[in-house]
């Protein structure tokens, strides 16, 4: 039997409704939920990224905006821009749009946002206290997948969670989540010796690695549990994840859609963390 689908497009439509009700508690408190993007250069992939973003934001109310900077700005003048939106009491989110462009310093741009702000829970703060299992932001993208795994009503707890991929923004939170979660976790990467073995043994299966087709059907337990996270463009230009969706969809239990899966997610968990920033803002929660 083909393995049902995972629907982060529908999820993430859900999680926006739910959003929307929060949003108007803090409106309730003359409180808007406020997100800053911040865009260096002109790749236009980026650009489509955070148009998506600003429209998800308009679209739930939060204010939003987004500062669009020229390819070769300074690291100082970034770094003085993001002190600005750190002071600012309007925007509890700041988000600076990855890969920045050459030379800029990715690591000391997400270190100098105030933890408080850093709503895609970059800061090495937020990811140590995710280590620490008692996160103040989640990564947006491994938080998504969590949520998505929680609609197939397959526990983590016991289960043998394998994450292809290691990387500060998906695979180490993935994996991190899903310990915090009491799954045994196997963290897969580049130097991974025979790979189809340890995917095998996988009760859920989180892809991220970027290469299409890297998951097969062969590698693939019975009744798994399959989340790709990987964005390829096929040689027709069209998106696709990291797994053979055809094929191991008639052998997984449950797998996620590319595009339609984490994509929406990751977004939704965006606005999530601001409406979270706001309410810790206004002593709503936590
Ligand atoms: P990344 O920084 O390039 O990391 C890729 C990881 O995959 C690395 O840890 C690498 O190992 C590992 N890897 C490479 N080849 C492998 C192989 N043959 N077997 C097992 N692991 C292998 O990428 P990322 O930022 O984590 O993103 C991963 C994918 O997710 C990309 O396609 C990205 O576009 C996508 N993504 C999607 C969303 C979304 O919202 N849908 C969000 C974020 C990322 P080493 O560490 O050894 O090099």
């Amino acid at each position: 039997m083909a393995a049902q689908i995972i629907d982060g497009k529908a999820l993430a439509a859900r999680v926006r409704a739910e959003l929307k009700a929060r949003i108007a508690v803090l409106a309730e408190r003359g409180q808007r939920p406020g997100l800053a993007v911040v865009l260096v250069g002109d790749d236009p992939a980026s650009a489509i990224y955070v148009r998506n973003k600003i429209a998800a934001c308009e679209e739930v109310g939060i204010r939003s905006w987004c500062d669009r900077l020229g390819a070769g700005t300074s690291q100082e003048t970034l770094l003085a821009r993001i002190a600005q939106l750190n002071a600012d009491v309007a925007v509890h989110g700041i988000l600076v749009q990855l890969p920045l462009p050459k030379p800029l310093d990715a690591q000391r741009v997400l270190e100098s946002i105030s933890f408080a702000k850093d709503v895609d829970g970059l800061h090495a703060t937020n990811a140590g206290l995710t280590l620490m299992g008692r996160p103040h932001f989640r990564s947006c993208t491994p938080y998504g997948v969590m949520k998505m795994l929680e609609t197939t009503g397959v526990p983590p707890r016991g289960a043998h969670a394998v994450v292809l991929g290691r990387s500060n923004m998906v695979g180490k939170p993935m994996a991190m989540l899903l310990l915090a979660a009491d799954a045994t976790v196997t963290i897969c990467h580049s130097g991974t010796r025979d790979l189809p073995s340890i995917t095998r043994q996988a009760d859920i299966l989180v892809a991220a690695v970027g290469r299409r087709n890297l998951v097969t059907a062969d590698m693939v337990k019975p009744g798994a549990v399959v989340i790709d996270v990987g964005t390829n463009k096929t040689p027709e230009g069209k998106l696709a994840g990291d797994v053979d969706f055809a094929a191991v969809r008639e052998v997984a239990g449950w797998i996620s859609l590319v595009p339609g899966g984490v994509g929406p997610m990751t977004i939704a968990m965006l606005l999530t963390n601001t409406v979270e920033a706001a309410e810790r803002a206004a002593g709503l929660t936590h």
